[in-house]
């Protein structure tokens, strides 16, 4: 057997024609060999072989010609060539051979004309290699290039491509247009040839692609024309080759005129529109500010009035014509808030007060016309809400009195809740929730939304049954968004409503007060109808760890607590509410007191308005305390701590040591600087009366001419003066003052009544500020501050005729439902014990002592607020808060103003007693 190898060894004897097609035999490309005529193949090694189909052995029997296997398309152009082979001696084409149907082969072929050695043709050498591939390739590059090109034809946007240079090597149909040119001028340009104004812009763009190969996109503005600005909107993207080079940059861009100017109209019609509606806000401050203007003449003059008319059915009229301007006030107030919001002119506070005091005494007022319709008002503060928060005091107090006075008016059955309760609290900060629901007449799906755009009411047609002015909502849903929540209602009609919002606070390091130590254990009987009230008694306890027992009437309260004396645990205290079902609560603690076990056991009543019957009561069944509802957690405890004998009657202090400035009744010689003449006839009707003379100078410039020419004790400034205002004017008289070495108290007179206006006033040199509408009494009270000079109607020798109107009896007769005699016995019970409370104050200040000084000035302002004595109460408000926040300093300012306003209410509580004999 011979080896392969063997054989392909080639024997010596072997002919040149055998061994050139031996040799071929070992070639990787096709090769074949045809006859002349290019009909017939001669030869062909194996790769041929494969491809065409033929076998060497096979050549003799051929009947057709080789070229059937040749793609037919491609067969004619092939037959022409080989039959001029012999003038083009060689020549190469790109061959489908198509062996059969489904077997098509693309190759490049080249045909050479080979001669014999005499020079003769001898036959046509063909050698073919198979470009599939690369022809494939180049088909799919052109269909994606025709892709390519379709896709950016018909967009309708500009599409362009540059070279590293910037030179343009592509534009599209669209960008040619657009340029006026063909591709083949456009093809080579640069930016500086074709835009030299923008040339700078585009090339520092176009690099900044090619250095970062980020995305590009910009809206750009062309000059086109004269006023015209034409947009086009640009993107931008680097070009790389097959090894990620960049090699150059494209682009698109599209024209955004039309969006820009639409837009650019929007932004002008928004800007008019805002400038419409501070326009609108700005009028509605100015107005307002204006309108209080003459009000201080109204009320002013009516009060000016009432201190000298004496007709019965005069005053009342008058007393109309006040209580009007009052309103007209309230209301002109409202609006100046709103716009003020409006404009966003309106800044919260930040200060730290006491949120379950401030907000149960502002509660507590409003109860009384809750408690006039038969309504529970019931106060809910979740155990974990802090006592000391940081926050505008006014504007909460004044969203929740807009709340609940809405939820009280619109309830006629049934009950009124507040519910404050925490929803966070971490580090300092807490979102407080709090929740007004009532169980009234309900608001209209379709209304709820209404309801918070100002000037809107359900009911608005002429008979509707409720007043209001629709705006306290309005404001009130603004105020709270300020404070970082949202009001929102829900409501079923005839069902009640429920206003919720969130807030926002900081709170105070101790913001807990530590509750009264010796309550924790002791243990407590609550005997309550209202289930609500109950857990609100019971969260108020839980915090001073004091445990709680049960009821609701008067049986199960004496069984439970006869229960409770024959397991030895007796209850400590009963807090027992005096509407309790069929029986009052005085019937528990009738039957409590005829058990021996039970007859000492300390009784604290919580009721609506104490009555004459109740304060009988009080004194025959020995009840240890009476509290108003909605009670306040302070006052409970204290109350209760009291009755336990846990704590001293703070208001029991003897002694005084404050020592009094005996005041001076001499007339002043006063310089009245006011422009308006209804303001210088009520200041001028309002001093003379006192006895003082008065000069008047119409500007701030005749008040600086006018000062040297008199002694002058007092000086009263207005603020805003034609010629020369009053901060000016002071400045100058202050200067004349220096050189002569005296000092006179100027008051400022002003319209304005924010603190910032009040500093402005000290800081140009005037001593005391007050803002209009100007009351007699606030006037009389700082010339006494400043010159210890006493109004008559401030001071004791004040005719017993005079009507002063310092005690809000409405008020003060609503707290007894309307019960003289009672009321009268509450008020020589006050008048005792007003001196101590007053002297504990007096020497709280004295002593630095903040925590009495708060206690006093708490209880005091307690006392006063349910006897209608509004001002002194404000004032002992105020004393109280600036114990809590240290500042005795300001407290002891504000003393004689307290003083004077306290003797001003007592005297009139006196008279109103005198009046009974
Ligand atoms: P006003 O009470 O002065 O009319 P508000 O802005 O406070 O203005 O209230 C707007 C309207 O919303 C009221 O007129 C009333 O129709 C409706 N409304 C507000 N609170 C309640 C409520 N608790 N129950 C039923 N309706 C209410």
């Amino acid at each position: 057997m011979k080896s392969d190898h063997e054989k392909t060894i080639v024997p010596a004897s072997v002919s040149d024609a055998d061994m050139a097609a031996g040799l071929l035999m070992l070639v990787s490309e096709m090769t074949w060999a045809l006859s002349l005529d290019g009909q017939r193949i001669l030869f062909l090694n194996p790769v041929a072989e494969t491809v065409l189909g033929i076998q060497n052995t096979e050549l003799e029997l051929q009947s057709d010609s080789w070229l059937a296997s040749i793609h037919p398309d491609d067969r004619l152009a092939l037959q022409q060539n080989l039959l001029e082979i012999a003038e083009l001696r060689q020549f190469s084409r790109e061959l489908r051979i198509t062996r059969t149907t489904d077997l098509e082969v693309w190759v490049k072929a080249t045909f050479q004309l080979i001669l014999d050695a005499e020079g003769r043709p001898s036959f046509v050498g063909v050698t073919a290699k198979d470009v599939a591939k690369r022809i494939d390739a180049e088909r799919q590059l052109e269909e994606s290039q025709a892709i390519y090109h379709s896709l950016v034809e018909s967009m309708p946007i500009n599409v362009f491509r540059k070279d590293r240079d910037g030179r343009i090597v592509f534009a599209n149909q669209r960008y040619c247009n657009e340029l006026n040119m063909s591709l083949s001028q456009l093809v080579g340009k640069t930016d500086y040839d074709l835009f030299p104004e923008m040339a700078h812009k585009y090339v520092k763009d176009d690099a900044w692609v090619l250095q970062t190969g980020l995305a590009f996109h910009d809206i750009e503005s062309h000059p086109a024309g004269h006023e015209d600005l034409s947009y086009v909107e640009v993107l931008k993207a680097p070009v790389c080759d097959a090894s990620g080079r960049r090699i150059g940059i494209q682009g698109m861009f599209w024209d955004v005129t039309a969006r820009k100017k639409a837009e650019q109209a929007l932004r002008q019609a928004k800007e008019l529109a805002e400038s419409a509606s501070r326009a609108k806000t700005d009028f509605l401050a100015n107005v307002s500010h204006e309108i209080r203007t003459p009000m201080n003449g109204i009320i002013g003059i009516t009060e000016l009035l009432l201190t000298s008319i004496r007709e019965k059915e005069h005053r009342e009229y008058l007393e109309l014509i006040q209580s009007s301007g009052e309103s007209l006030l309230t209301l002109i107030n409202d609006i100046l808030d709103f716009s003020k919001i409006e404009a966003g002119k309106l800044q919260l506070e930040s200060k730290r007060f006491s949120l379950r005091d401030s907000l149960g005494d502002t509660l507590r007022s409003i109860a009384v016309r809750a408690h006039a319709k038969q309504l529970e008002l019931i106060v809910n503060f979740a155990a974990d809400v802090p006592d000391e928060i940081v926050g505008d005091l006014a504007r909460l107090r004044q969203v929740i009195v807009n709340l609940v006075s809405n939820a009280i008016k619109f309830t006629d059955r049934g009950e009124v809740e507040v519910d404050v309760s925490t929803l966070k609290l971490r580090d300092g900060h807490a979102r407080l929730m709090f929740t007004v629901t009532d169980t009234g007449i309900g608001i209209p799906a379709d209304k709820l939304k209404l309801i918070f755009v100002e000037f809107e009411q359900v009911d608005s047609s002429t008979t509707r049954q409720y007043g209001g002015t629709g705006l306290g909502l309005a404001i009130a849903s603004k105020l709270v968004t300020l404070m970082g929540g949202e009001l929102k209602v829900d409501s079923v009609v005839g069902g009640g409503s429920r206003f919720t919002f969130e807030m926002d606070v900081h709170f105070a390091e101790t913001f807990f007060e530590q509750p009264l130590e010796g309550l924790r254990g002791q243990s407590v009987l609550m005997v309550v109808r209202n289930a609500k009230q109950r857990v609100v008694l019971n969260n108020i306890f839980s915090r001073a760890f004091v445990r709680t027992h049960q009821a609701i009437a008067t049986a199960d309260a004496m069984e439970t607590l006869e229960r409770l004396v024959k397991q030895q645990t007796p209850a400590a205290a009963v807090v027992c509410d005096a509407e309790l079902d069929q029986d009052s609560g005085t019937e528990l603690i009738r039957s409590m007191r005829q058990v021996p076990s039970l007859a000492y056991t300390p009784v604290i009543m919580l009721t609506r308005a104490v009555s004459h019957q109740t304060v009988n009561n009080r004194e025959q069944l020995g009840i240890d305390d009476m509290l108003i509802k909605p009670v306040k957690e302070k006052d409970l405890l204290t109350s209760l701590a009291l009755a336990l004998g846990l704590l001293n009657d703070i208001t029991t202090a003897q002694g005084s040591a404050y020592g009094r400035i005996e005041p001076s009744l001499e007339p002043l010689v006063v310089l009245l600087a006011e422009d308006n003449r209804v303001n210088q006839k009520l200041v001028v009707g309002l001093l003379e009366k006192q006895g003082h003379r008065i000069t008047v100078a119409h500007n701030g410039r005749q008040a600086v001419e006018m000062y040297p020419q008199n002694a002058f004790d007092l000086v009263l400034m207005d603020v805003q003066m034609p010629e020369m205002d009053g901060y000016q004017a002071t400045h100058e008289i202050r200067q004349l003052q220096t050189r002569l070495g005296v000092r006179v108290p100027i008051i400022a007179l002003t319209a304005h009544a924010s603190a910032d206006d009040r500093k402005r006033c000290l800081a140009a040199g005037m001593d005391e500020y007050l803002s209009k509408p100007i009351r007699a009494q606030d006037l009389f009270v700082l010339i006494e501050k400043l010159t210890g000079h006493r109004s008559a109607l401030s001071g004791p020798g004040a005719s017993a005729d005079t009507h002063q109107n310092c005690v809000d009896w409405e008020h003060a007769f609503d707290t007894v439902g309307g019960d003289r005699p009672l009321l009268q016995e509450l008020i020589a019970v006050f008048l005792k014990d007003q001196s101590k409370m007053e002297t504990s104050i007096e020497r709280a200040i004295q002593r630095n002592d903040e925590k009495e000084l708060r206690l006093s000035a708490h209880s005091l302002k307690g006392a006063l607020t349910h006897l209608g004595g509004r001002e002194p109460a404000r004032i002992a408000g105020e004393l109280e808060l600036l114990a809590k926040n240290e500042d005795l300093a300001a407290a002891k300012e504000l003393l004689p103003k307290l003083k004077s306003s306290l003797e001003n209410v007592s005297r009139e509580m006196k008279q109103f007693l005198a009046k009974r004999a």
